[in-house]
């Protein structure tokens, strides 16, 4: 998601735009932009990827704007609906708010359903709606009040950005799970999800958004307001791992550096005899880049990617993530045949794409295939935002090393281990949430859904 207060005469509209595109990674099942011209907000969202929702006339009905956000859609909670597409925009007795959500409540279904007792209508599955009435329930108080109420009642990952008519706001959780960074274009402040997204609009990156800060932008300018934090913060490890764009830097981590050092690392810890490193297109080839360099076998292009295929996760069944993976990605017969291969990967989730990776290359004729991933184990579900709802999804629960490797077909499997993952992230000065490997998560989380 990606937010702006305009303060030089931009077209807000084209700027989210923008950012949303360099943003489309984190999610590829709805887009939305909601515009406020100061006196009241119009937005366009819809299903699909930003280029499917947005045309010409879409992006001229958006113009004329001094504040804009946008959102990409990820689904984690709630149905893949036209209903549960972001930003919700909402009438409140102050006015109007478009709301955006990056993550997951823990406790969204207890506050829902005592919002429900009290009479509270709800049209659609999502958290930000939750989140909506709880501001809406303490306007009162004023919106910064009604905003600290609010932060104090939800628990889990979130990074929100919310605009009223004429003002912006943005606010990290207190454990700063998810990302959230603050730039400059000109002299309008931009809020992200992702650094890179301030690359690709123009805009100077100023910091990140701290655990439990909440920053309202409006043309007098910005206010920060610290509300209470745990000792320790919880970002999601998860997003150096794969979520993130690698040329996004959070919380002072080069995403980059922190892929190519677990390269590096794994190199050391699962060494192997082979004529070539290749990585799996495009979340894997960091690390298989420092695994080369670390080990000093070769690096090659083993795959090539159709670059217009989105990611095959997303899809809803086991038929179609299969597919999925055969019209992503081929092997590259020239390069890998008769050879002893190290494959590299970013991580293990269900094992479809790690199955087919290694077929696919003894299909090119491959001597032999060394699967190396540059993350431990995913082992249990994730409560703050990935959409693996029960642990008994994951490979890496039900299996052992040794049985998955059997699963997959290859010669040997290593895994990074947790303490090598840690390292390639030291000297940040945050924590960090590791729930997906250990099952130890930062906050009280609820059972495993049924
Ligand atoms: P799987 O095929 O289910 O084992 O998924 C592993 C592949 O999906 C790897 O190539 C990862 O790059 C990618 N991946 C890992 N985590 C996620 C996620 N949360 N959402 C989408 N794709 C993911």
């Amino acid at each position: 998601m990606l937010g702006i207060f305009d303060q030089d005469g931009l077209d807000v509209q084209d700027i989210v735009y923008f950012g949303l595109y360099a943003l489309q990674h984190r999610g590829q099942e709805s887009a939305g932009i909601a515009v406020s011209n100061g006196n009241e907000i119009i937005y366009h969202k819809g299903m699909g990827l930003v280029t499917d929702v947005f045309d010409d006339q879409t992006m001229a009905s958006l113009s004329g704007g001094k504040a804009a956000i946008g959102h990409i859609r990820y689904t984690t909670s709630g149905d893949r609906l036209y209903a549960n597409a972001q930003p919700l925009v909402t009438k409140y007795k102050k006015g109007s708010m478009a709301l955006t959500h990056n993550g997951r409540l823990s406790n969204a279904e207890a506050l829902r359903s005592e919002l429900e007792e009290t009479g509270t209508i709800f049209q659609t599955n999502l958290d930000i709606e939750v989140i909506a009435n709880l501001i809406a329930r303490s306007i009162d108080l004023g919106l910064e009040d009604a905003l600290k109420k609010m932060i104090s009642m939800i628990q889990g990952a979130y990074a929100l950005l919310f605009m009223t008519e004429d003002k912006l706001v943005a606010i990290r959780d207190p454990l700063g799970i998810r990302p959230l960074a603050l730039g400059r274009l000109g002299n309008s402040y931009v809020i992200a999800s992702e650094t890179c997204s301030f690359d690709t609009i123009g805009a100077d990156y100023i910091r990140d958004v701290k655990p439990g800060e909440l920053i309202i932008i409006d043309k007098d300018g910005l206010t920060s307001i610290q509300t209470p934090i745990p000792l320790s913060s919880a970002l999601c490890i998860f997003e150096f791992v794969y979520i993130a764009r690698t040329d996004s830097t959070i919380d002072g981590i080069s995403v980059y550096m922190a892929r190519k050092d677990a390269g590096a690392r794994l190199a050391a810890e699962h060494p192997a005899e082979a004529d070539l490193v290749v990585g799996v297109p495009d979340s894997g080839t960091t690390a298989a880049l420092g695994y080369a360099e670390a080990s000093g076998i070769p690096f090659g292009e083993g795959f090539i990617k159709n670059r217009y295929v989105g990611r095959t996760f997303i899809k809803a069944n086991q038929r179609l993530r299969e597919q999925g993976v055969r019209v992503k990605l081929n092997a590259l017969r020239r390069i890998v045949k008769g050879k002893r291969i190290v494959v590299i990967d970013d991580s293990i989730v269900r094992g479809t794409t790690s199955k087919k990776i290694v077929e696919m290359l003894r299909l090119a004729g491959a001597k032999e295939v060394h699967m190396r991933i540059s993350s431990p184990p995913v082992r249990f579900y994730c409560p703050y935002g990935i959409d693996i709802e029960t642990s008994d999804q994951l490979i890496g629960h039900s299996y052992k090393v040794d049985e998955i490797c059997k699963i997959i077909g290859a010669d040997s499997l290593g895994y990074l281990s947790q303490e090598g993952l840690l390292k390639t992230v030291e000297g940040s000065g945050c924590d960090f949430c590791r729930g997906c490997f250990s099952g130890n998560y930062p906050t009280d989380v609820k059972n495993e859904k049924e």
